[in-house]
């Protein structure tokens, strides 16, 4: 099974310097893979724009329509802190199609899209993010008839409320999350496990700040594991946001990179003893650019299946709150021991 990536110049074009999630970060991911030899062991699939059909599949016509009304105008604003530029609607497609396609025809890889999607909800454009790249995927993977069942894992720091409201009542898709709490966008409350038919279909687990390394790695062990063998997967989609690394000027986690590696090889194990290997990332937030490249860098040594991991930043100098009662809280909402 060949590793593929999936990345368009167009990602590029959806860009303000000034605010943090900017051009740079695709650019600095890029400049590391080439520097340490990985994008040449990688296939590269051409995205192609989304289509219509698969973005109503997530979003309202009337959500799309607006989106696309920003198209050749000048820098505008969906929300307070999600702006637009003139070529903003087609990266924003083309992130979308990037991602269907990768989750829809390749088992194994990484889309590096531009912008990112977990925060965009059914109705609205938020928190940098607008079109829901990994809802696109996984409902497009759905639809191909390729899978039945799709995880989602989303270890960026923040709830990806979108993602959640997208599939909460869909027993067809799990989702899971980590993230820091309370903090943005202030949803992800242990207690949310899913509606009406997709109830038990969600595991959030809103982590106090300052869990880092072996936190997580509990997480994993105890809850995304045993939650993950009950549901059995056909596809591990994960939302991967590198801003919990404790170096994240957005959050305030403790992962390492070397953490971060760890809970990717987790996932990549998941994959093939659950789903015959089958896992896609998709970029959503990191905003420290020399630890995002090296995050992205390290998941896919981990997508390869190869022990390596650069972590030039060490372990967080910082130590971790405990997290007894949150475990046993999150297990006894999902009927678990
Ligand atoms: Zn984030």
């Amino acid at each position: 099974m060949r590793t593929a990536y999936v990345y368009d110049p167009i990602y590029l074009e959806h860009d303000l310097p000034s605010h943090p999630e900017n051009a740079g970060r695709l650019r600095h991911i890029l400049d590391l893979l080439e520097k340490k030899g990985m994008s040449a062991r990688l296939t590269l699939l051409q995205p192609r724009p989304a289509t219509e059909e698969e973005v109503l599949r997530v979003h309202t016509a009337e959500h799309v329509a607006r989106v696309q009304q920003t198209a050749h105008a000048d820098l505008g604003y969906l929300d307070s802190d999600t702006y637009v530029v003139a070529r903003s609607f087609e990266a924003a497609l083309m992130a979308a199609g990037g991602e269907a396609v990768l989750a829809g025809e390749i088992a194994n890889g990484f889309a590096l899209v531009r912008p990112p999607g977990h925060h965009a909800t059914p109705t609205r454009a938020m928190g940098f993010c607008l079109f829901n790249n990994v809802a696109v995927g996984a409902r497009a993977a759905l639809a191909s008839g390729k899978a039945e069942r799709v995880f989602i894992a989303d270890f960026d720091v923040h709830h990806g409320n979108g993602t959640q409201e997208v599939f909460q009542d869909d027993p067809a898709v799990f989702y899971f999350s980590t993230h820091q709490y309370p903090h943005y966008p202030g949803s992800g409350h242990w207690s949310d496990t899913g509606r009406d038919a997709g109830r038990g279909t969600v595991l959030n687990v809103p982590l106090p700040a300052g869990v880092g390394d072996s936190g997580y790695a509990r997480v994993f062990a105890e809850l995304a594991w045993p939650l993950a063998e009950r549901f059995h997967p056909d596809l591990i989609l994960v939302s991967a946001g590198y801003d919990a690394h404790w170096g994240d000027p957005l959050a305030q986690m403790n992962l390492s990179l070397t953490g971060y590696a760890n809970l990717a090889r987790e996932l990549v194990r998941m994959a093939g003893q659950l789903c015959n290997g089958q896992i896609v990332f998709v970029l959503e937030g990191g905003y420290r650019l020399d630890v995002l490249a090296h995050g992205v860098l390290n998941t896919f040594y981990a997508l390869l299946g190869e022990d390596e991991t650069l972590d030039p930043f060490g372990p967080s100098p910082r130590s971790e709150p405990p997290i007894d009662t949150l475990i046993t809280r999150v297990k006894e909402a999902h009927h678990l021991n």
